[in-house]
C-alpha cells in the first residue's frame, strides 16, 4: 500500500501544468499567469500632487509665511497652462499633474485666503515651511514605461488585475481553469432537500465537493447522483470524462456493490493506486484516462464523508493546483505544539479534526477535537485543520511538536 507521499507523487507527475491560454481580465481572477507583463505607461504619468491644496516653490515659504498670488485651478484631469514661479501659486486637487516650476504642494489646511477683499480668490496666505518634493509624486516612481511589472508563475488576485489594468492589458496569456466533474454514488443517497427513509441518507458528498473544487478555483461540473448500477453509472462516467478531472465518492470499497473500480476499467482507465496507508481516507482509488492532448485524473474517493474531504484536501486539492500551474502545489503543513494530551493507536497516519490557534506569543498550538471517525461529519465541522499524527501507537503529551493541515 502506497504512503501519502508516494500516493501525491505519483498524482502530481501526473498533473503537469495545462497549456496556457490568452482570456479575458475579467475571467483570470485565481489563474497564474503565463507570460510576464510590461508597462505600457509611467506611472504616475506626471508629477502629481498627493493632497488638496496649492502648488508652489518651496524657496518661497523660507520665511515660514508668505501671501502668493493664484494662477489657476486644476484639478484631477486637468493639465496646468502657467509656470509657477516665485510669488505666485497654482491651485491644485489630489492627482492633478504638478505645473512647472512648482516643487511642493501645501496641503489647503495650511493656506488661508486674506480677508481684504482684493486679494480674495486671487490671493493665497500659506503658512509653515516647505520642503522641496513635499506631498507630491514624481512621474513613474511607480513603474517605468518597458519595465516588467508581473513575471510568469504570479497568480492573479484582485490587486493584480488593477495592475494589470494600470498598465492596459485587458487579456492577459494563463493557465486557465480545469474543469471537475463531482459524482457522488450509493444507491442509499436522497438529495439534501428530502427527508431519507428507511436505510437512506442524505448526499453531503456531492454538494461538499462540488464547492472544495469552486474554492480551489476550478470550474465545477454537477454530475448528479449515480445508483450502484453498471448503467446508471457509466452514463454519468461518460459525462464526466469531458471534464479535465473527474472525483466520485463511494463505491471504491470491498463491498458487494463497490462498482466504481470495474466501471473505470470499462473504460480504459489505468489505475495508478488503489488504497493508500492512511486514516480517515484507505479505500482512495486514482486512475488516468490517455487521450490526444494528454491524460485525465480520475479520482475515486471513500464514500464516507470525512474520508472524501481529507482526501480532497490532500489529493485532489494538490493535483488541480499544479494543472492550474500553481507553483509547489501540495498540501501545506504548519508546524505546531500540541495543546493537550493524546493518545494516538493505530498503524497508519491519521489526519484527526483539530484547532489550529496562535497562543499569546503567536506560537501555533493545535488542539484535537472529539471526534466518531470517517462518518462524523458534525465533528469535522468544528476543525479548522487537521492534525496529522504518524503511524504507531503513541501517547503524545501537550507541548509535543506536531503537524497541522489547515483546512479552508
Ligand atoms: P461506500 O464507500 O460507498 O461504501 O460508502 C461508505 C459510507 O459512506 C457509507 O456509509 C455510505 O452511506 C456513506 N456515503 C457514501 N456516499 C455518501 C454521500 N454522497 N454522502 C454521505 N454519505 C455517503
Ligand atoms: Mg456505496
Amino acid at each position: 500500500m502506497l504512503t501519502v507521499e508516494q500516493a501525491l507523487n505519483a498524482i502530481l507527475v501526473r498533473a503537469r501544468a495545462r497549456p496556457a491560454r490568452v482570456m479575458p481580465l475579467a475571467d483570470c481572477v485565481g489563474l497564474v499567469l503565463a507570460d510576464e507583463v510590461t508597462s505600457d505607461v509611467d506611472s504616475p504619468p506626471h508629477d502629481k500632487a498627493l493632497v488638496d491644496g496649492y502648488a508652489v516653490v518651496a524657496s518661497d515659504l523660507s520665511d515660514g509665511t508668505a501671501r502668493l498670488t493664484i494662477l489657476e485651478e486644476v484639478v484631477a484631469g486637468d493639465v496646468p497652462t502657467m509656470r509657477v514661479d516665485r510669488g505666485t501659486a497654482t491651485r491644485i486637487m489630489t492627482g492633478a499633474p504638478l505645473p512647472d516650476g512648482a516643487d511642493a504642494v501645501v496641503m489647503v489646511e495650511h493656506t488661508q485666503l486674506p480677508d481684504d477683499r482684493q486679494g480674495m480668490l486671487e490671493q493665497v496666505i500659506v503658512e509653515g515651511q516647505a520642503q522641496p518634493g513635499q506631498n507630491l509624486m514624481r512621474r513613474a516612481t511607480s513603474l517605468a514605461r518597458g519595465q516588467v511589472v508581473l513575471r510568469a508563475g504570479r497568480r492573479i488576485r484582485p490587486i493584480e488585475i488593477g495592475l494589470l489594468c494600470e498598465v492596459g492589458r485587458t487579456k492577459v496569456s494563463v493557465v486557465p481553469r480545469v474543469k471537475v466533474a463531482v459524482l457522488p454514488t450509493g444507491n442509499e443517497l436522497v438529495p439534501a432537500d428530502q427527508r431519507p427513509g428507511p436505510g437512506q441518507i442524505r448526499n453531503s458528498n456531492g454538494p461538499m465537493l462540488l464547492a472544495a473544487a469552486s474554492r480551489a478555483g476550478t470550474e465545477p461540473i454537477d454530475l448528479g447522483t449515480a445508483r450502484d448500477e453498471r448503467p446508471d453509472l457509466e452514463g454519468r462516467i461518460a459525462r464526466g470524462l469531458a471534464a479535465d478531472v473527474l472525483v466520485l465518492s463511494g463505491g471504491v470499497s470491498a463491498g458487494v456493490l463497490d462498482l466504481v473500480p470495474g466501471v473505470l476499467a470499462g473504460f480504459g482507465i489505468e489505475t495508478v493506486f488503489h488504497k493508500v496507508r492512511l486514516k480517515p481516507g484507505k479505500p482512495l482509488w486514482f486512475g488516468v484516462l490517455r487521450h490526444d492532448e494528454g491524460e485525465k485524473l480520475v479520482f475515486g474517493l471513500p464514500g464516507n464523508p470525512v474520508s472524501s474531504l481529507v482526501c480532497f484536501e490532500l489529493f485532489v486539492r494538490p493535483a488541480v493546483e499544479s494543472l492550474m500551474g500553481r507553483a509547489a502545489a501540495g498540501p501545506r503543513y504548519v508546524p505546531a505544539r500540541l495543546a493537550t494530551r493524546f493518545e494516538h493507536r493505530g498503524d497508519r497516519p491519521t489526519y484527526y479534526p483539530a484547532r489550529l490557534e496562535r497562543d499569546s506569543e503567536g506560537a501555533a498550538t493545535l488542539e484535537p477535537l472529539p471526534w466518531h471517525g470517517s462518518a462524523d461529519l458534525r465533528g469535522l465541522a468544528e476543525a479548522n485543520s487537521l492534525a496529522c499524527f504518524a503511524a504507531g501507537d503513541r501517547t503524545y503529551d501537550a507541548g509535543d511538536a506536531i503537524l497541522a493541515l489547515p483546512l479552508e
